[in-house]
Parts: C-alpha cells; sequence; structure tokens
C-alpha cells in the first residue's frame, strides 16, 4: 500500500481523505493557498504545503506546483478529492508521466467521460439511453437559436466543461437563448477556461438518480446503487438521499446495469458516478458521467457500508475489487443535508464571513438515527469569497426512510451556526414538508414549494407549545436569578398569538396548562444558561432543540424554520403592550439593495431614466455567480449610487426610483 498521499484539495474533503488515510496507516500531505494557511485540514495533515495566494487559479488549479509538492516531500499518489483538477485528464496524464499515481480514473476515461458533448458520443454508442438534444458543439447565437427550434422549447444551453451547477440554462423561448447562449458561454470561459456549448431538451420536473460505479484496474466494475438528488436550487443539489424512493428493484437493476456498461466500455478503474434524470414514470436519461468522487458519496457509505475513498486508493494502487455485484445490499436509509453558507431568505445567495459560532450535532449513534458530519471547519474559521461556500455535509442513517428524516429534522435542530446566513432553517422546513416525506421529489421541488421564496414557516400549534415552554422556562431562571418570586400565570405571546398560561413546579417539573393542552417539561432535562445560543429540552418527553436570542422584553426562538418572537409578560404588561404601535417596515419597493456582499460587473442604468419592468438594472457577482438584479415595475431612475467595479455589501442601496 502507498505509504504517503498528497491531497490536492481543501476544505471538508480534504479532511474527509485525511480520516481514510489514518485509518488505513498512510501518511497525508496537503497543499494550501494564502486563504488556508489555518485551515482544519492543515492540522490535521502530517505534512503541508503552501502553493500561492487564495484565487484557486494561482494554487490548487496549479498542476506544476502539485507535482512539485509531491516531489518535494515523497508523496506516491495524489487524491484530487472533486472540483479543482479531479476531472483534469492532462493532471492525471501529468501525473503518470512523473511517476506520481492519480487516486481516480485513468486519463483516457477522464477524457472520454468528462467531457459532456463527448460523454454523450460515447453514451450513446454504448447503447446508453440519452436526453434528445445536438450532441455537437454550437457556433454562435444564431446557431443557438436555430437547433433551439429544431429541438423544441424548452431546452437547456450548458457548457461542455460545466460542472457544480454552472455553465447552465434553461430556454423556454428564443429571447431566452438569445440572452442564455452568450451568458453560459462567458461563464463557462471564466470557471471552466473552455466555452465550448451544447444544447438538449429540457426534461420537465424532473428527479435526479445517479449511480455510483465503482471499477478496478482489472476490468471489474459493479454498482454501489443510486441516489436521489432531486432538491436542488440552481441545478445544484441541496439535499440528497440513498436509496431512492422512486425506483423499484427492476428500475434499479437496469439503471445500474446500464451505468455499468458505459464504465467498461471507457476502461472505468475507480469511483464515479453515472447521472440520469428520470420522469416520475420512471423513465430515465443520461446526464453526464462525474469522473471522481462525488460530495454526496456519504449517503452511499452509510447504506453499503464501504469508504468509497478506501476503494479509490485500493483500485488506484492495483487492488482488485474485493467483492462482486451479488455480494452487495442496501442497508437503510440515507440523508444528507448540506448546510451552505448561502441565506435562504434571500434567494440562496452565498454569504460570506467568520464562523463566529459553529456547534453541529455529535457524531453517531442515537436511539434511533445515526449521524455523521463532514465538515472542514472550525469555530472561528472563515468562509471566504474564493470557493464553495459549503460549510459542512450533515448525514442521517436509519432502518427506514421516515426515521432518517425525522433524524435529520433533530440534527438540524441540534446545529448551531452564527456569522453568516446559512441554509439550516431551510433544510429544516423540507425535513417537515409532508410532500418531502411522502417521496414526490422532483428538480423542481423548491420552485414548487417555495414560489415566493423561503420565509421561514408558520409555528404548527406544537411549535408554538415548544416556544411558549422554551419562553416560560427561561424567562422562570432569569426571574430567579434577579430574586423575583415565581409567579402561577403568565401572558405569553408568540409573535401574535397571544394565550394565558398557568404554570405550576412540582419537583422539578414544569406543567403548562395551555388552552386544550397540558404540556410538562421537565427541568432537570433542560440544557440552558442565560446567553446561550441554544434551549434543549423535552415536551412530554419529547426532545427538542430550539435556538435563542434576547429581544426586548423577551426572546427571539427558532424551533425549525419556525421563527417567533416570545414575551412572557404579567396580564398588566401584556395589556399595555397590546397597546403600543407597531413599527411600520421601511419601504423597500423605492429603491434596488444588493442582495449579497459582492462586486458590480455591470450599472445598466444611468439618472433620469425610465425602466420597464423586468428590465436589467446591474449584475452583481460573489463566489464566481453572476446575480442579474431587474427592476420589478416601471419606474424613473431617481439616484444611482455604484458602478462596475465597486465592491458593495449586503443591503447597499443602489439604486433608487422617484
Ligand atoms: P453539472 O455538471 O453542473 O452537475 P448536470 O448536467 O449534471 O450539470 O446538470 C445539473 C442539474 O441540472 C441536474 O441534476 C438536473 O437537475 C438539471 N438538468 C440537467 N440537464 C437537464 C435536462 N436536460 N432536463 C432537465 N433538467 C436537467
Ligand atoms: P456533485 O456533482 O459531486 O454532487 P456538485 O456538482 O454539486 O457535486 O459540486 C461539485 C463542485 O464542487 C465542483 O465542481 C466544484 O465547483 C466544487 N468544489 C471544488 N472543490 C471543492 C471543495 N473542496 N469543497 C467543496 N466544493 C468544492
Ligand atoms: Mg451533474
Amino acid at each position: 500500500m502507498f505509504s504517503k498521499i498528497l491531497i490536492a484539495n481543501r476544505g471538508e474533503i480534504a479532511v474527509r481523505v485525511i480520516k481514510t488515510c489514518r485509518r488505513l496507516g498512510i501518511k497525508t500531505v496537503v497543499v494550501y493557498s494564502e486563504a488556508d494557511a489555518d485551515s482544519l485540514a492543515v492540522e490535521m495533515a502530517d505534512e503541508s504545503v503552501f502553493i500561492g495566494p487564495a484565487p484557486a487559479a494561482q494554487s490548487y488549479l496549479v498542476a506544476d506546483k502539485i507535482i512539485e509538492a509531491c516531489k518535494q516531500t515523497g508523496a506516491q499518489a495524489v487524491h484530487p478529492g472533486f472540483g479543482f483538477l479531479s476531472e483534469n485528464a492532462g493532471f492525471a496524464q501529468r501525473c503518470a508521466d512523473e511517476g506520481v499515481v492519480f487516486i481516480g480514473p485513468n486519463p483516457g476515461a477522464i477524457q472520454a467521460m468528462g467531457d459532456k458533448i463527448e460523454s454523450k458520443k460515447f453514451a450513446e454508442k454504448a447503447g446508453v439511453s440519452c436526453v434528445p438534444g445536438h450532441i455537437g458543439e454550437i457556433d454562435d447565437t444564431a446557431h443557438a437559436v436555430r437547433i433551439s427550434e429544431e429541438i423544441g422549447y424548452p431546452v437547456m444551453i450548458k457548457a461542455s466543461a460545466g460542472g457544480g451547477g454552472k455553465g447552465i440554462r434553461v430556454a423556454h423561448n428564443r429571447q431566452d437563448v438569445e440572452e442564455g447562449f452568450p451568458a453560459v458561454r462567458a461563464e463557462a470561459k471564466a470557471s471552466f477556461g473552455d466555452d465550448r456549448i451544447f444544447i438538449e431538451k429540457f426534461i420537465t420536473s424532473p428527479r435526479h438518480i445517479e449511480i455510483q460505479v465503482l471499477g478496478d484496474k482489472h476490468g471489474h466494475v459493479v454498482h454501489l446503487f443510486e441516489r436521489e438528488c432531486s432538491i436542488q436550487r440552481r441545478n445544484q443539489k441541496v439535499i440528497e438521499e440513498a436509496p431512492s424512493p422512486l425506483l423499484d428493484e427492476k428500475t434499479r437493476a437496469e439503471m445500474g446495469a446500464q451505468a455499468v456498461a458505459l464504465a467498461q466500455a471507457v476502461g472505468y478503474d475507480s469511483a464515479g458516478t453515472v447521472e440520469f434524470v428520470a420522469g416520475q414514470d420512471k423513465s430515465f436519461y443520461f446526464l453526464e458521467m462525474n469522473t471522481r468522487l462525488q460530495v454526496e458519496h456519504p449517503v452511499t457509505e452509510l447504506i453499503t457500508g464501504l469508504d468509497l475513498v478506501e476503494q479509490m486508493i485500493r483500485s488506484a494502487y492495483g487492488e482488485p475489487l474485493a467483492f462482486k455485484q451479488d455480494d452487495l445490499k442496501i442497508n437503510g436509509w440515507a440523508i444528507e443535508s448540506r448546510i451552505y453558507a448561502e441565506d435562504p431568505y434571500r434567494k440562496f445567495l452565498p454569504s460570506i464571513g467568520r464562523l463566529v459560532r459553529y456547534d453541529p450535532p455529535a457524531e453517531g449513534e442515537r436511539e434511533t438515527y445515526r449521524v455523521r458530519n463532514d465538515a472542514g471547519v472550525r469555530e472561528g474559521d472563515e468562509i471566504s469569497m474564493y470557493y464553495d461556500p459549503m460549510i459542512s455535509k450533515l448525514c442521517t442513517w436509519a432502518p427506514t426512510r421516515i426515521e432518517a428524516i425525522d433524524g435529520m429534522a433533530r440534527a438540524l435542530e441540534d446545529f448551531y451556526i452564527e456569522g453568516l446566513g446559512q441554509n439550516v432553517p431551510f433544510l429544516a422546513a423540507v425535513m417537515d414538508q409532508e410532500r418531502f416525506r411522502s417521496g414526490a421529489l422532483a428538480t423542481s421541488y423548491i420552485a414548487d414549494e417555495f414560489p415566493e421564496g423561503f420565509a421561514g414557516t408558520a409555528p404548527t400549534a406544537l411549535q408554538t407549545d415548544i416556544m411558549t415552554a422554551a419562553g416560560v422556562a427561561m424567562h422562570r431562571l432569569l426571574a430567579a436569578r434577579a430574586g423575583g418570586a415565581p409567579r402561577r400565570e403568565w401572558t405569553v405571546l408568540v409573535g401574535h398569538d397571544s394565550r394565558v398560561v398557568a404554570v405550576d413546579e412540582t419537583d422539578g417539573v414544569l406543567s403548562l396548562y395551555l388552552a386544550g393542552e397540558d404540556r410538562t417539561l421537565t427541568l432537570d432535562d433542560v440544557v440552558w444558561l442565560p446567553g446561550r445560543p441554544q434551549f434543549k429540552g423535552a415536551l412530554n418527553g419529547v426532545p427538542f432543540t430550539v435556538d435563542v436570542a434576547p429581544a426586548a422584553e423577551g426572546f427571539v426562538i427558532r424551533h425549525r424554520a419556525a421563527k417567533r418572537k416570545v414575551l412572557v409578560l404579567t396580564a398588566r404588561s401584556a395589556e399595555l403592550h397590546g397597546k403600543l404601535p407597531e413599527k411600520a417596515a421601511a419601504d423597500t419597493s423605492k429603491m434596488i439593495i444588493s442582495p449579497m456582499p459582492g462586486l458590480i460587473v455591470s450599472m445598466d442604468v444611468e439618472v433620469g431614466q425610465t425602466v420597464r419592468e423586468g428590465e436589467i438594472v446591474c449584475v452583481i457577482e460573489a463566489m464566481k455567480m453572476q446575480n442579474i438584479i431587474r427592476a420589478e415595475k416601471e419606474a424613473v431612475v431617481k439616484t444611482v449610487s455604484a458602478k462596475a467595479g465597486d465592491s458593495v455589501a449586503a443591503d447597499e442601496v443602489l439604486v433608487e426610483f422617484a
């Protein structure tokens, strides 16, 4: 076996690879950029090598620096993680030429499969069912329009070298193509240094189902079943699971066989993923093959008991697969939630900043489920604008899907993050949705279920009781500290909902008499101290965790996706409170405010100009993502306070209308 491996990546995946290497007794080297000098991966690796400035193009993407680091440290092999150089055939070849083993497929397989146009040509020959479309390069906008009209709208414009949901756009009509083709081309050029574009039919409301394959250098290929990754925003996955609630044994076997046939046809010899879009009727079409480890590989590990990084290392070393297809079985159900530094309340825009607090749920066994959290960060670390805004990957495993979902909802409750926008409340909302729980998934799920964007959910009756109980218990503790005598009756406001709560404490059990229902909270179970941002307790024996923040006269409490101000008041102060006028919110309809911190790419309006509804006002870029800001209604521009090239903060006023 190798004695030393270099990891040409960062963050969560670098940490993930280190963990397996440690278990196998292999020494590790990580390379790092200026932005990652104090990272967890650098701390955990046996050795680390500095490779340059923060922008990936000057560090993680420079093959020379990676090869040089291998030579300098005597690393025999390179694990590329995902992203960066992982699907770069030139780099894999370069490693071979330099006598360093690339822990991934052979360069020929990457070449054939790593490119979407080439892989479709290949798949068609191997008898794999493909999305209808034009398998070839598109020259210019006129050509794009012609092809789109031949295929029939809607179509999808895609960068051949695309990945990570970048370089992809749906077009519903000619105007969309005329606008979208140059935009995708520019994005492809900027993100992948390759502006070849193709166009295929857009399958409406499909599901994303992919097959994990694994091969060795001795001609064996098996599949490790499927993952369903239909919950996506911006064509990028946020929640994945294995197995898929759609598939039956027959479809699973058919998709598995096609994936294995394709892998075998290209001499695939590592871990890889064959992605399909599937109709609700279980028809399926090949999308692309990812010739690398996939972000969501943990769910496959949880249902098969295999370590995919170990399997990749063994294959790269030349070991034959230690099992056959028939030896593999699906055990239970696993779900992954990608915890992102992004603001779900603002169209999931990336949010950068410091993890002022980072307190994930403990990993390991619970009564009905198991928790795994793959992270590359610690409290105090910074999520910078240079790389992917992923904070961690939270997984739960359980014998059944519903138990795994319930476990995920609880694990998300326990996840505490402060300092930047993050999507935990959104993920919790999905876990609580009947549609998600029923397994009726589609890639349009987020657009279908949150057409106006995510704004949190209204508390259910149970959640109102949870917030009430937490509020009363915290208030009681604070009052006791202040030397107040415990009262027997309070008026509790949860948002606008007001009710009288009789409270009785006997033998450490706080009983709350609520209209209709009695609830008890065992004070011994409560984990909270003044100043702590989370309150853990159990209502009628059912455990819960809420986030709490102090607010004038009370608390702001969040349980899952529901967030309310909670005030515990005497009858008299509640009465006074009811008479206070509500503060009016600022009128933001007459201005354009920056939805995220970023760089102004273009300012498309000037003072005095009349803009029509839908007209582009400006374009802002952050984390390599361009965000087009459009006018919501016809208006005359009164002021313009930013120009192309300016850095702007979130909420900064960019344009005001008369
Ligand atoms: P990437 O390389 O960015 O992962 P993919 O080709 O895998 O790009 O597409 C990403 C996502 O976009 C898919 O998971 C799917 O949800 C959606 N998608 C891609 N192609 C199509 C299509 N032809 N019809 C419908 N949805 C598609
Ligand atoms: P997958 O197809 O494996 O589910 P995605 O397509 O959603 O994953 O994202 C893979 C993308 O992650 C890469 O193409 C790249 O943009 C990004 N990426 C690269 N390196 C890292 C990293 N160290 N951590 C997180 N994301 C990364
Ligand atoms: Mg994909």
